[in-house]
């Protein structure tokens, strides 16, 4: 599946560049059917994140699905639920995995499933667009944690995509 028009919009959202009106109209209709029609996050063993780094394996789907709800939260204007049914599975799948990893694997609140999939739920998080979670004080601290490298982020995350998570 081609994620390039994912990734120049996540690019703008990252870089405070504004979403056009062409922009919002894809977000709210082509992007969730091209995800939802093709199972886009079971399916996705790799993924070409825009800081060039090459995600393989769950961590894939997750950048997938957390971009994609970024991009959602964006183009409807919205932090609240926004009311569409793939963008609000997706808010309801990456709210529950943060609070099982808490819940059931013990990790800091805010942290998601391992490393590298908590970097991708990391800008979420900061911009406060989780409905469910206090998301400004879930990620103040885990941004202290992944700037000290504090466990689980020792080893195992690449610096480019560390950047490229707290400059949202
Ligand atoms: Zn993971």
């Amino acid at each position: 599946m081609n994620l390039s028009v994912l990734n120049d919009l996540v690019l703008k959202v990252h870089n405070h560049t504004r979403l056009s009106a062409s922009d919002k109209a894809y977000i709210r209709n082509k992007l969730p059917r091209m995800l939802a029609g093709r199972r886009a996050f079971q399916a996705t063993v790799s993924y070409a994140h825009p800081a060039g780094v090459t995600i393989r394996g769950a961590p894939a789907g997750s950048f997938v699905k957390a971009f994609a709800l970024l991009l959602g939260k964006k183009a409807f204007g919205t932090k609240r639920i926004i009311g569409h049914p793939l963008y609000d599975d997706l808010e309801k799948s990456l709210t529950i995995g943060i609070l099982r990893t808490n819940f059931e694997f013990g990790r800091p609140k805010g942290f998601y499933c391992c490393p590298r999939c908590s970097l991708a739920v990391f800008p979420l998080l900061e911009l406060d667009l989780l409905h469910y979670l206090r998301g400004k004080d879930l990620a103040r601290d885990m941004r202290r944690r992944i700037e000290s490298r504090e466990g689980p982020f020792e080893h195992g995350v690449a610096d480019r995509l560390v950047e490229f998570a707290l400059s949202f």
